[in-house]
Protein backbone atom coordinates (compact mmCIF):
# COMPACT_ATOMS: atom_id res chain seq x y z
CA UNK A 1 0.00 0.00 0.00
CA UNK A 2 1.22 3.12 -1.03
CA UNK A 3 -1.01 5.87 0.50
CA UNK A 4 -1.01 7.25 4.26
CA UNK A 5 -3.92 7.79 6.38
CA UNK A 6 -4.31 11.13 8.61
CA UNK A 7 -6.29 10.96 11.86
CA UNK A 8 -7.66 14.54 12.90
CA UNK A 9 -9.34 14.81 16.11
CA UNK A 10 -10.11 17.30 18.70
CA UNK A 11 -13.27 18.56 20.52
CA UNK A 12 -16.35 19.43 18.82
CA UNK A 13 -15.97 23.23 17.99
CA UNK A 14 -12.23 23.22 17.93
CA UNK A 15 -12.32 24.02 14.40
CA UNK A 16 -11.51 20.77 12.56
CA UNK A 17 -13.94 20.25 10.43
CA UNK A 18 -13.51 23.52 8.77
CA UNK A 19 -10.02 23.08 8.80
CA UNK A 20 -10.13 19.90 6.93
CA UNK A 21 -12.32 20.71 4.21
CA UNK A 22 -9.50 23.46 3.20
CA UNK A 23 -6.30 20.40 3.66
CA UNK A 24 -9.02 18.50 1.16
CA UNK A 25 -9.63 21.48 -1.52
CA UNK A 26 -5.70 21.77 -1.01
CA UNK A 27 -4.29 18.39 -1.62
CA UNK A 28 -5.46 16.94 -4.71
CA UNK A 29 -5.09 13.23 -4.07
CA UNK A 30 -6.59 13.36 -0.39
CA UNK A 31 -9.67 10.90 0.39
CA UNK A 32 -11.74 12.18 2.69
CA UNK A 33 -13.49 9.13 4.96
CA UNK A 34 -16.93 9.27 5.45
CA UNK A 35 -17.91 7.66 8.72
CA UNK A 36 -21.27 6.12 9.64
CA UNK A 37 -23.25 7.79 12.80
CA UNK A 38 -26.51 6.81 14.26
CA UNK A 39 -26.71 11.03 15.32
CA UNK A 40 -29.46 12.92 13.27
CA UNK A 41 -28.54 15.14 10.61
CA UNK A 42 -27.49 18.68 11.04
CA UNK A 43 -29.01 21.97 8.98
CA UNK A 44 -26.83 21.54 5.95
CA UNK A 45 -25.11 18.84 6.16
CA UNK A 46 -25.80 15.93 3.40
CA UNK A 47 -26.15 11.97 3.99
CA UNK A 48 -23.05 10.23 1.99
CA UNK A 49 -21.18 13.90 2.12
CA UNK A 50 -20.71 14.27 5.93
CA UNK A 51 -21.62 11.53 7.08
CA UNK A 52 -23.64 8.15 6.22
CA UNK A 53 -26.60 8.48 8.48
CA UNK A 54 -28.31 4.92 9.58
CA UNK A 55 -30.22 3.82 12.44
CA UNK A 56 -28.84 2.53 15.32
CA UNK A 57 -29.68 -1.35 14.29
CA UNK A 58 -28.08 -0.78 11.15
CA UNK A 59 -25.34 0.03 13.25
CA UNK A 60 -25.34 -2.75 15.23
CA UNK A 61 -25.54 -5.34 12.42
CA UNK A 62 -22.41 -3.60 10.83
CA UNK A 63 -20.05 -4.19 13.75
CA UNK A 64 -21.45 -7.87 13.59
CA UNK A 65 -19.90 -7.20 10.13
CA UNK A 66 -16.82 -6.49 10.88
CA UNK A 67 -17.32 -3.71 9.09
CA UNK A 68 -15.42 -0.92 10.53
CA UNK A 69 -11.88 -0.44 10.84
CA UNK A 70 -12.92 0.98 14.53
CA UNK A 71 -16.06 2.37 15.71
CA UNK A 72 -17.08 4.17 19.43
CA UNK A 73 -19.93 5.51 21.03
CA UNK A 74 -19.49 9.76 21.65
CA UNK A 75 -22.28 11.52 22.61
CA UNK A 76 -24.64 9.00 22.70
CA UNK A 77 -24.40 8.10 19.33
CA UNK A 78 -22.69 5.74 17.72
CA UNK A 79 -19.80 6.27 14.79
CA UNK A 80 -17.61 4.06 13.09
CA UNK A 81 -14.99 3.92 10.30
CA UNK A 82 -15.76 1.62 7.36
CA UNK A 83 -12.56 -0.53 6.62
CA UNK A 84 -13.18 -1.72 3.07
CA UNK A 85 -12.92 2.41 1.55
CA UNK A 86 -9.65 3.11 3.15
CA UNK A 87 -8.14 0.16 2.13
CA UNK A 88 -8.67 0.58 -1.45
CA UNK A 89 -7.72 4.52 -1.30
CA UNK A 90 -4.32 3.45 0.67
CA UNK A 91 -3.72 0.84 -2.24
CA UNK A 92 -4.59 3.45 -4.97
CA UNK A 93 -1.75 6.02 -2.84
CA UNK A 94 -3.92 8.24 -1.40
CA UNK A 95 -4.18 10.51 1.64
CA UNK A 96 -6.70 9.73 3.67
CA UNK A 97 -8.44 11.54 6.07
CA UNK A 98 -10.55 10.09 8.79
CA UNK A 99 -12.05 13.12 11.35
CA UNK A 100 -12.48 10.18 14.55
CA UNK A 101 -12.42 10.64 18.50
CA UNK A 102 -9.88 9.81 21.05
CA UNK A 103 -11.19 6.27 21.36
CA UNK A 104 -11.49 5.53 17.43
CA UNK A 105 -7.80 6.69 17.70
CA UNK A 106 -6.62 4.72 19.78
CA UNK A 107 -8.36 1.60 17.86
CA UNK A 108 -7.14 2.44 14.40
CA UNK A 109 -3.34 3.04 15.53
CA UNK A 110 -3.11 -0.51 16.98
CA UNK A 111 -4.68 -1.66 13.58
CA UNK A 112 -3.10 0.73 11.12
CA UNK A 113 -0.42 2.70 12.87
CA UNK A 114 2.57 1.98 10.39
CA UNK A 115 0.19 3.75 8.20
CA UNK A 116 -0.97 6.74 10.56
CA UNK A 117 -0.14 9.79 11.57
CA UNK A 118 -2.39 11.96 13.67
CA UNK A 119 -3.04 15.65 15.00
CA UNK A 120 -4.96 16.72 17.69
CA UNK A 121 -6.61 20.27 17.51
CA UNK A 122 -8.18 22.17 19.90
CA UNK A 123 -8.63 25.74 21.13
CA UNK A 124 -6.68 27.88 23.45
CA UNK A 125 -9.27 27.87 26.33
CA UNK A 126 -12.26 26.01 27.17
CA UNK A 127 -14.00 29.51 27.21
CA UNK A 128 -13.22 30.08 23.33
CA UNK A 129 -14.42 26.28 22.75
CA UNK A 130 -18.03 27.14 24.34
CA UNK A 131 -18.38 31.03 22.67
CA UNK A 132 -17.68 28.71 19.42
CA UNK A 133 -20.29 26.05 20.01
CA UNK A 134 -23.20 28.56 21.51
CA UNK A 135 -22.29 30.89 17.88
CA UNK A 136 -22.59 27.74 15.96
CA UNK A 137 -26.40 27.55 16.77
CA UNK A 138 -26.35 23.79 16.13
CA UNK A 139 -26.69 22.13 19.00
CA UNK A 140 -29.24 22.78 21.85
CA UNK A 141 -27.57 24.34 25.21
CA UNK A 142 -28.28 20.76 26.70
CA UNK A 143 -25.90 18.98 23.41
CA UNK A 144 -23.30 21.53 24.02
CA UNK A 145 -22.93 21.13 27.57
CA UNK A 146 -22.58 17.49 26.58
CA UNK A 147 -19.98 18.49 24.11
CA UNK A 148 -18.59 20.34 26.67
CA UNK A 149 -18.11 17.79 29.69
CA UNK A 150 -16.84 15.29 26.41
CA UNK A 151 -14.32 18.21 25.53
CA UNK A 152 -12.80 18.30 28.95
CA UNK A 153 -12.10 14.35 29.01
CA UNK A 154 -10.63 14.43 25.37
CA UNK A 155 -8.18 16.95 26.50
CA UNK A 156 -6.98 14.93 28.80
CA UNK A 157 -5.54 11.86 26.17
CA UNK A 158 -3.76 14.65 23.43
CA UNK A 159 -0.56 13.42 24.38
CA UNK A 160 -1.91 10.16 22.22
CA UNK A 161 -1.06 12.32 19.30
CA UNK A 162 1.98 13.11 17.01
CA UNK A 163 0.98 16.78 16.71
CA UNK A 164 -1.04 19.01 18.65
CA UNK A 165 -2.23 21.60 17.07
CA UNK A 166 -3.92 25.21 19.06
CA UNK A 167 -6.36 26.73 16.26
CA UNK A 168 -6.31 30.69 17.13
CA UNK A 169 -5.86 31.76 13.94
CA UNK A 170 -7.24 29.94 10.69
CA UNK A 171 -4.77 30.96 8.80
CA UNK A 172 -1.97 29.96 10.45
CA UNK A 173 -3.55 26.59 11.86
CA UNK A 174 -4.16 25.47 8.09
CA UNK A 175 -0.48 25.78 7.21
CA UNK A 176 0.63 23.74 10.04
CA UNK A 177 -1.81 21.04 9.20
CA UNK A 178 -0.74 21.66 5.34
CA UNK A 179 2.76 20.74 6.49
CA UNK A 180 2.02 17.89 8.47
CA UNK A 181 -0.62 16.35 6.18
CA UNK A 182 2.56 16.63 3.16
CA UNK A 183 5.48 15.39 5.75
CA UNK A 184 3.33 12.23 6.62
CA UNK A 185 3.28 11.06 2.88
CA UNK A 186 6.78 10.42 4.06
CA UNK A 187 7.20 8.62 7.06
CA UNK A 188 9.45 6.23 7.02
CA UNK A 189 7.14 3.46 8.06
CA UNK A 190 4.86 3.87 5.01
CA UNK A 191 8.28 2.62 2.87
CA UNK A 192 9.11 -1.20 1.94
CA UNK A 193 12.45 -0.29 2.93
CA UNK A 194 14.16 -4.10 1.87
CA UNK A 195 12.74 -3.65 -1.31
CA UNK A 196 14.03 0.17 -2.02
CA UNK A 197 16.84 -0.76 -0.94
CA UNK A 198 17.88 -3.76 -3.55
CA UNK A 199 16.52 -1.15 -5.78
CA UNK A 200 18.85 1.47 -4.76
CA UNK A 201 21.95 -1.07 -4.98
CA UNK A 202 21.43 -2.19 -8.42
CA UNK A 203 23.55 -0.31 -10.73
CA UNK A 204 22.34 -1.68 -14.51
P1 LIG B 1 -20.05 15.48 15.34
O1 LIG B 1 -21.32 14.90 15.87
O2 LIG B 1 -19.75 16.84 15.90
O3 LIG B 1 -19.99 15.45 13.84
O4 LIG B 1 -18.86 14.53 15.83
C1 LIG B 1 -18.75 14.20 17.17
C2 LIG B 1 -17.45 13.46 17.43
O5 LIG B 1 -17.44 12.22 16.76
C3 LIG B 1 -16.20 14.22 16.95
O6 LIG B 1 -15.27 14.19 18.02
C4 LIG B 1 -15.70 13.39 15.80
O7 LIG B 1 -14.29 13.44 15.70
C5 LIG B 1 -16.17 12.01 16.18
N1 LIG B 1 -16.27 11.10 15.04
C6 LIG B 1 -16.72 11.38 13.79
N2 LIG B 1 -16.63 10.29 13.01
C7 LIG B 1 -16.10 9.30 13.78
C8 LIG B 1 -15.75 7.94 13.54
O8 LIG B 1 -15.91 7.38 12.45
N3 LIG B 1 -15.25 7.24 14.58
C9 LIG B 1 -15.05 7.80 15.80
N4 LIG B 1 -14.51 7.03 16.75
N5 LIG B 1 -15.36 9.07 16.07
C10 LIG B 1 -15.89 9.82 15.08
Amino acid sequence: MKGSILVISGPSGSGKSSLMQELLKQIPDSYFSISSTTRSIREGEVDGVNYHFISKTEFENDIDAGFFLEWAKVHDNYYGTSLKPILKELHEGKLVVCDIDVQGHKIAREKLGNFMTSVFITTPHQKSLKERLDKRGTDSDEVIQKRLLNAVSEMTRMREYDYVLINDDFDKTLMQLLCIARASRAKMTLMDSGEFLSQWANIE
